[in-house]
């Protein structure tokens, strides 16, 4: 048992807010956490993401076991005092690496896949550069392609080494595009990897168990009940969430009734704004997610409704010719620094060339507006008043 208490505040039917106290400090929840992957939420200083809110982020074992390797940050004093962070940090287990590295490579897909995005079945995908069997992950680094191995133990060992406040168990994440038969066996060598996960551990740090089982019903509360009778700290739901939006809300729904009300809930790498509102409706606590960088680098802002595109409801392009002369912010309702100091002409300005402060500027808006969204959905709990948030966003 690791180091924390959560306690749920208040309720709107299966939606909830609760208060979360790890080692570094206390989250309120539902919260989404900035992804630092190489120990850094790209273009983010640790003093801006204080400024925009930021509880928690979450770090990438498989790249930080690379480089620099578990040994020097431990020498550094570990991740928060390297990154200069001194709040909650969540590692992961490298398990989702294994998969981009691995199944999703080879059938072009992500956690989710929906037919018809221009991907042809017959089409030469990218090949597996993994081998997976019981004893655990054999990979390539992707910095100098020497050869690696990620053990359930080792997981956990370099993660200890890290010291995170959370950390998460060695999984295999499965494909959507993966059958049924694949599905159970790789669910029950992650259920067989866990216990040894939970055996090896010996830290103060909280351990989060992950729960697998694909887009198939009686697999999901297979493991999400094998998992809730170890005794995790929290629970994270993890692998292949199907071939729709539907399909992801009805993997939470089967998943829920099975686990302990009063342990969080962690939505793996999910993050944009419809699918938090939806999954938090659904009794989700915690996310992580890449994106509000990631469309920062490619030009785009996050927007209040209703001032997005047809096609894309919360965010606009800012590097479009249309917003060469534009004096307004970022986004006209956004209270962040970079809104109150800056225009759209210079920020596209700023992106048009390559100037790195225009990563900086568009990066701490995005996270910024995000964390913003959740501040609000967490008050709308808390007031009761979480299906007038629903209608302002989703129209
Ligand atoms: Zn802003």
């Amino acid at each position: 048992m690791g180091f924390l208490e959560f306690q749920v505040k208040s309720q709107q039917d299966k939606a909830r807010t609760g208060i979360l106290k790890l080692k570094n400090g206390i989250i309120k929840t539902p919260e989404l956490m900035p992804v630092a992957t190489k120990a850094t939420v790209k273009a983010l200083t640790s003093n801006d993401l204080k400024e925009i809110g930021a509880q928690m982020l979450i770090c990438n074992t498989y790249h930080l076991m690379l480089q620099p390797s578990a040994d020097v940050i431990s020498k550094m004093g570990g991740l928060h005092k390297f990154m200069n962070w001194d709040k909650p940090l969540v590692t992961d287990s490298g398990g989702y690496q294994a998969f981009s590295l691995g199944l999703g490579r080879e059938h072009a897909v992500g956690k989710m896949f929906f037919p018809g995005n221009n991907y042809k079945q017959n089409k030469p995908h990218g090949k597996s550069t993994i081998k997976l069997n019981e004893k655990g992950i054999y990979f390539r680094s992707i910095y100098d392609n020497s050869h690696q191995f990620l053990s359930p133990e080792k997981s956990i060992k370099i993660q200890e080494k890290l010291g995170a406040d959370m950390i998460l168990i060695l999984d295999e994440c499965t494909s959507p595009l993966s059958n049924k038969e694949y599905t159970r066996k790789s669910m029950e060598r992650t259920h067989k990897w866990a216990k040894r996960c939970l055996d090896i551990h010996n830290t103060d740090q909280a351990i989060v168990g992950i729960i697998q089982g694909g887009h198939w019903q009686d697999l999901r509360e297979k493991s999400a009940k094998y998992n809730a009778s170890l005794d995790f700290d929290s629970y994270a739901i993890g692998g292949s969430l199907g071939k729709s939006k539907k399909d992801m809300h009805k993997i939470i729904d089967w998943i829920i009734p099975h686990i302990s009300p009063n342990k969080p809930r962690h939505l793996l790498g999910i993050g944009v704004v419809e699918d938090i509102i939806e999954s938090v409706e659904r009794g989700i606590d915690l996310f992580d997610c890449v994106s509000p960088t990631r469309i920062a680098r490619s030009g785009y802002s996050h927007i209040n409704p209703p001032f997005g595109t047809k096609k894309n409801k919360y965010r606009i392009r800012i590097t479009l010719s249309k917003y060469k002369s534009d004096i307004s912010p970022l986004d006209p309702n956004c209270k962040c620094k970079v809104c109150e100091n800056y225009s759209r002409a210079y920020i596209n300005h700023l992106l048009k060339t390559n100037e790195l402060l225009g990563f900086n500027l568009i990066s701490y808006h995005n996270q910024f507006f995000m964390l913003d969204l959740m501040r609000e959905i967490r008050d709308s709990i808390e007031e009761k008043s979480f299906n007038k948030l629903k209608t302002k966003w989703f129209g």
